[in-house]
C-alpha cells in the first residue's frame, strides 16, 4: 500500500486550524529566540564560517578522522563497533543485551536511534527501551514519532499531555499544570532510571583527538541514564567527528543558540572513558551517509548538527507539523537527507517547499538547503518518481514558458477567465490553492503591454 504523501499528511493537520496557528506561533517564537541569541553574539557569522570550514575539511578526511577516533577510543577503554546499515546497528545492540542478558534499557534522544527503529526492534526482542527525554517519553506514550528532532513533543498541547499521563501514568484528570506534570514525569522516569541495565544515548560531537564525545541535553537524562547503568552505548553517525577538542567551543555555542536561544546547553556532558565496572560502547553507524557524502551536489547536508533552525523558521514545517514529513528526521534537512536514504518513497520531500531560503540563512554551519531542495528535485523528476500529472503538467508549463505568443495568450486568457468567470477559478473544490489565499483583482494589461504603451518616445 502506497504511504501517505507529504500533502495529504499535511492536510490532516490543518484540518485543524487553531493548532495550526498555535504551532506555528510557538515555532516561530523559538525562532526569535534564537535571533535574540545570536545578535547577542557579534562573531557569529565569524563561528558559522568556521564551523563550516571545520566541517568540510572534516568531510574531506572522514575516514582518517574515524580511525583516529577509533583508536583513542579504544585507547580510553571504549569498545568501537561500525555498522553499515540500520540493521547491522540494531544487531549489535541486541547482541550486546543478550550478552548481559538486559532486560531494561533507559535511552535519551537520539535520532539516529529514531532513523534505525531500534525500539520497534528490541521491544519485538522482548527487551524494555524507555525514551528519557521528557517529550520523547509523552510521543512515546501515545505510540508517536518525535515530531522535532529537538521539541519532539511540540504538536501536543499540555492539555494532551495531561490526558496522556492520566492514561498512562495515572496523573489526575483534566490537571493541565506544567510543573505537576512535569514532576509525574521526573517519579515515573526515576524509577526506570534505577532499574535499567544499560542506557543508550545519541552523541552530538565525537573527538577524533580524544577519543571522546559529547553529548548535549536540558534535563540532564543522558547523564543520569549513562552515570546509572552498568552498560552506556552511545549510537553515533559517520558525520558525527570533529577533529579536535577545540572545536567544540565553536559548535556548542552554535548549537544551543540555534536550537533554542540558549547560550548553552543545560548539560553539555564529555564522555572519555567507561567508569570502573562499567562497560561503554560506541557504534558509528553509516546508513546510507557514505552514499550521501559521494553525491557532490549533496554531500554537505552530512555537516549538519541537528539544530533544528531550519524547522523553526521554515513556513512549511511550521504549517504542516512534523509527522507529515513521514520520516524520523523532518523539516528541510530531513528533505535532503531522506532522498538518499530512499528516493522513491521520500520523492515528495523536496517539493515541500516554498524555496524561500529563510532555513539556508538561519543554519549553523552554513549549508545550502534550499539550493539543495531544488536540486533534489531535478534528480528525482529525472530518476522518474515525480507523478505523471506533475509531470505532463510541468512539460506544459515548459511549453507555455518557451513560447512568448503562447505565453501572452496564456495571460490574456487568464485575465479574461479571472474577470468573467472568477468563481470557476477561485473555487475552493476545484483550486485547493485558494483555501488560504485571496486572488487579486485581474488587471487591465500585462505589465509588457503596459510597459510599451509607457515607453514610446
Ligand atoms: S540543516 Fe542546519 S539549521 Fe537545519 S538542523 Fe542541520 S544544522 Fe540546524
Amino acid at each position: 500500500m502506497k504511504n501517505a504523501s507529504h500533502a495529504e499528511l499535511a492536510e490532516k493537520f490543518i484540518a485543524n486550524e487553531p493548532r495550526t496557528d498555535w504551532h506555528d506561533q510557538t515555532l516561530w517564537w523559538i525562532r526569535q529566540k534564537r535571533d535574540k541569541a545570536v545578535h547577542n553574539v557579534p562573531e557569529w557569522e565569524q563561528l558559522r564560517q568556521w564551523a563550516s570550514e571545520i566541517k568540510d575539511h572534516t568531510l574531506s578526511k572522514l575516514d582518517d578522522y574515524l580511525i583516529e577516533f577509533e583508536k583513542n577510543a579504544k585507547a580510553n577503554g571504549i569498545q568501537v563497533h561500525w555498522a553499515i546499515d540500520a540493521a547491522a546497528h540494531n544487531q549489535i545492540i541486541k547482541e550486546i543485551s543478550e550478552r548481559h542478558t538486559v532486560k531494561r534499557i533507559v535511552k535519551s534522544k537520539s535520532m539516529l536511534t529514531e532513523e534505525c527503529h531500534l525500539n520497534e526492534f528490541l521491544q519485538a526482542a522482548g527487551i524494555e527501551v524507555i525514551d528519557t527525554d521528557l517529550g520523547e517519553r509523552i510521543v512515546q506514550l501515545r505510540n508517536e514519532p518525535p515530531s522535532h528532532i529537538v521539541l519532539p513533543a511540540i504538536h501536543l498541547k499540555k492539555q494532551d499531555v495531561s490526558e496522556t499521563f492520566h492514561i498512562h501514568l495515572g496523573t489526575e484528570k483534566n490537571n493541565n499544570d506544567p510543573q505537576y506534570l512535569a514532576a509525574s514525569a521526573r517519579t515515573h522516569l526515576r524509577d526506570k532510571f534505577l532499574q535499567a541495565d544499560m542506557a543508550i544515548t545519541g552523541v552530538n560531537f565525537a573527538v577524533a583527538e580524544t577519543g571522546g564525545f559529547v553529548v548535549c541535553t536540558n534535563e540532564g537524562n543522558a547523564d543520569m541514564g549513562a552515570h546509572a547503568a552498568k552498560i552506556h552505548i552511545a549510537c553515533m553517525g559517520i558525520e558525527k567527528i570533529i577533529p579536535k577538542a577545540e572545536h567544540l567551543a565553536i559548535f556548542t555555542r552554535l548549537l544551543a543558540r540555534s536550537a533554542t536561544g540558549q547560550p548553552i546547553t543545560t548539560y553539555t556532558s564529555h564522555f572519555h572513558r567507561p567508569r570502573d565496572g562499567q562497560e561503554m560502547h560506541v557504534i558509528i553507524v553509516d546508513n546510507g551517509r557514505s552514499r550521501q557524502l559521494g553525491r557532490e551536489d549533496f554531500r554537505n547536508s552530512l555537516k549538519c548538527i541537528r539544530c533544528a533552525a531550519c524547522f523553526n523558521t521554515c513556513p512549511v514545517y511550521r504549517r504542516s507539523g512534523g509527522h507529515s514529513y513521514h520520516t524520523a528526521v523532518a523539516g528541510p534537512i530531513g528533505a535532503i537527507l531522506n532522498p538518499n536514504l530512499d528516493m522513491k518513497a521520500n520523492a515528495d520531500l523536496p517539493f515541500a517547499s516554498t524555496l524561500c531560503g529563510s532555513c539556508t540563512h538561519v543554519c549553523p554551519v552554513k549549508i545550502n538547503i534550499h539550493e539543495q531542495l531544488w536540486k533534489w528535485r531535478q534528480v528525482i523528476a529525472e530518476e522518474g518518481h515525480v507523478s505523471g500529472s506533475k509531470q505532463k503538467a510541468m512539460q506544459l508549463m515548459a511549453w507555455v514558458l518557451s513560447k512568448p505568443t503562447v505565453y501572452r495568450f496564456s495571460g490574456r486568457m487568464a485575465r479574461w477567465m479571472l474577470r468573467n468567470f472568477s468563481f470557476l477559478v477561485k473555487s475552493k473544490k476545484l483550486n485547493p490553492w485558494f483555501r488560504q489565499r485571496e486572488m487579486p483583482a485581474a488587471p487591465k494589461e500585462s505589465f509588457r503591454e503596459w510597459y510599451i504603451k509607457n515607453n514610446q518616445k
